[in-house]
């Protein structure tokens, strides 16, 4: 951009707040041509028969009409494969990150403050700065485990209006214990969100919990289940906190085609746990693939990716590209994932090429 001051980029200094002016972009590469193993994207096509009912449910709906504003027949469909008891509910967002938005936007009293763990999902920070709220970030132990001493002393310190707590973590992979993560939500004077955006790929998940803890909501998105671009997210807990923030949530935020095709896939949700089975086969298969390489070190996982180190992770990342792989380069985002880099566990095609790469990598900067 031109460092000339015209008079638009004058006035944008003048009007926008100092926090929207310092933000960067949530940065997405351009990944064409790639095989694209940096954004946990499920890799698998739907079946062609499911494609073709998708298809004609498309081609009879009626876009000429705004959305059902309540989705009420894709969120009986959600409650019934999440299994929620009465008195809870679920509420959509156009993906999980608005929901997350719409959540801060609820509680942001002056002063109020969001908490969450580092390294962990990067939009807790940016929408808790881009709301005006005030954000604590506790650093998770060496391990990436919850250092639950730290957080519960934070916790009391810094009394957060809004604590997230992703389970299991991005960029990690891994699951916190969940005594721990019950230990906050015990000592939270707030709102806690489990967000479990991989849950499918884990062994845990808090969902059952929630009629015994009033301060929890689980968060889940249908994203890395196969629904990436319809953008799905959701929220389950009381009527209670649904109810209000249902005040801000904009009318129609999810359209009609997402609608009707999560409904449809819905419908068919066996598919798409299959492949998350086949996903997490393929993820041991990707571990110890990863494993057997002396200079790389590959952290445990429990959702659709893995969180590895290596000497030099931006030569690794650059030299992947260069080869056609699109991983997700971690270093310099944070000082704990100092060299470190995320694969999405792809196809088994997929995932061989990117560890026949990564290999010839290694040994070529060996040698050189
Ligand atoms: N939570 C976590 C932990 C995530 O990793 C992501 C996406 N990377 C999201 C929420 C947002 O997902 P979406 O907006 O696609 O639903």
């Amino acid at each position: 951009m031109s460092s000339i001051l015209t008079p638009a980029s004058f006035l944008v200094s003048a009007l926008f707040r100092r926090e929207v002016l310092d933000l960067h972009a949530y940065h997405v590469p351009d990944s064409s041509g790639c095989i694209k193993l940096d954004a946990m994207e499920n890799p698998y096509p739907l079946p062609q028969t499911l494609r073709v009912e998708i298809a004609d449910a498309v081609a009879s709906a009626a876009i000429n009409r705004y959305p059902d504003p309540r989705a009420a027949r894709l969120r009986e469909k959600i409650r019934a494969v999440t299994g929620l008891r009465d008195g809870m509910d679920v509420m959509l967002g156009n993906g999980s990150d608005e929901l997350i938005q719409l959540l801060a936007m609820a509680v942001n009293k002056p002063g109020a403050a969001l908490l969450s763990v580092e390294p962990s999902f990067v939009m807790y920070k940016m929408i808790a700065t881009f709301t005006g709220m005030r954000y604590v970030g506790v650093p998770l132990a060496a391990d990436y485990s919850l250092d639950l001493p730290s957080t519960l002393a934070a916790i009391e310190r810094e009394q957060p209006a809004l604590v997230f707590l992703a389970y299991p973590n991005n960029p990690t992979g891994n699951l916190f214990a969940a005594d721990a993560v019950m230990r906050v939500i015990e000592a939270a004077p707030g709102l806690v969100v489990v967000d479990e955006a991989y849950h499918a790929f884990a062994r845990d998940s808090f969902l059952p919990h929630l009629a015994r803890y009033p301060n929890l909501l689980v968060m889940r998105t249908f994203s890395k289940l196969g629904m990436a671009g319809l953008r799905l997210g959701f929220l389950a807990g009381s009527t209670v906190w649904l109810e209000q923030l249902e005040k801000l949530r904009l009318p129609y935020n999810v359209g009609v085609l997402p609608q009707l095709v999560a409904e449809k896939l819905l419908d068919h949700h066996e598919v798409l746990l299959q492949q998350a089975e086949q996903i997490k086969r393929d993820r041991t298969g990707l571990h110890q693939q990863l494993s057997e390489i002396s200079a790389v070190r590959v952290y445990p996982s429990e959702a659709n990716f893995l969180l590895f180190s290596v000497d030099d992770a931006t030569a690794v990342f650059n030299g992947l590209k260069q080869r056609g792989v699109l991983i997700k380069n971690l270093n310099g985002g944070h000082p704990m994932l100092k060299d470190c880099l995320r694969v999405t566990v792809g196809t088994p095609d997929q995932n061989n090429k990117f560890i026949d790469a990564l290999k010839e990598i290694i040994t070529q900067s060996a040698r050189g």
